[in-house]
């Protein structure tokens, strides 16, 4: 890929910039709000989260075996490896309740085998992101200090959210990187429309007896009155100052 190569400037551009990772209804929805949408879900990587406890059970349940094939009659076997093999059930639920997720107003991690723990941060509220590691490493969002409006002793707080064993870390660095700056960009949009429609509703006034929507500047009468009943027009703190007297 040319190092030139566009930047996605839209969430439908984004769509093509997914990493290969990406399974989408991974991340438990419980946790989605309604109206959030999900851009990008993972699973941590199972190998590279349980290889060392995989390799132990594994060289475990390779000496039991050996064992039990050294004995007339095998008493532990059963047991142990019935053991061993829970451990991997075990490992395996962990690992499958375990999730990242980026929505357009969230970073989102879960784990844990039932209840488990959940971690958000608000997107806007991410100050860093830093990567390690190269195929499957991990990616720490951090926000810095922010003030906690619930906290009576510490005012501020710092969050952080590390997607640990992630898989394709480069590419997901990435695509984070642009999401947050497409989402910026479309806050951006919100807020200009935002102000101009606050902007558009200082000229509006409600008619006292038809209650139409005038806007003031297309008023052309001398005094001025309704368009639609002829009703004279009062600025609405006339109006108050009248209705109370
Ligand atoms: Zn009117």
């Amino acid at each position: 890929m040319s190092a030139a190569a566009a930047r996605p400037q839209t969430l439908s551009g984004l769509v093509d910039e997914l990493p290969p990772c990406h399974t989408p209804g991974v991340f438990p929805r419980r946790y989605v709000f309604r109206g959030e949408t999900v851009l990008f879900e993972t699973r941590p990587s199972l190998l590279s989260r349980y290889w060392g406890r995989l390799v132990l059970y594994g060289f475990l349940l390779l000496l039991f075996v050996a064992v039990s094939f050294g004995l007339p009659t095998n008493p532990t076997g059963p047991f142990f490896d019935g053991v061993l093999v829970l451990l991997i059930v075990y490992a395996v639920f962990a690992w499958r309740g375990s999730a990242f997720a980026l929505t357009d107003r969230r970073v989102l991690a879960t784990s844990g085998v039932r209840s488990g723990t959940f971690q958000e941060i608000a997107n806007d509220a991410v100050s860093n992101m830093t990567q390690v590691g190269d195929s499957t490493g991990r990616l720490t969002f951090d926000s810095g200090v922010v003030r906690n409006p619930t906290a009576v002793l510490s005012l501020h707080r710092t969050m952080k959210i590390v997607w640990s064993d992630l898989p394709n870390t480069p590419q997901v660095y990435r695509y984070v990187q642009d999401a947050f700056s497409v989402l910026l960009a479309r806050a951006r949009q919100v807020r200009i429309r935002q102000a101009l429609l606050d902007r558009a509703r200082e000229f509006i006034v409600t008619c006292q007896y038809c209650n139409a929507l005038i806007d003031v500047r297309r008023i052309v009468s001398d005094p001025p009155r309704c368009p639609r009943c002829g009703a004279p027009i009062l600025p609405p703190e006339l109006v108050a100052a009248g209705a109370s007297a």
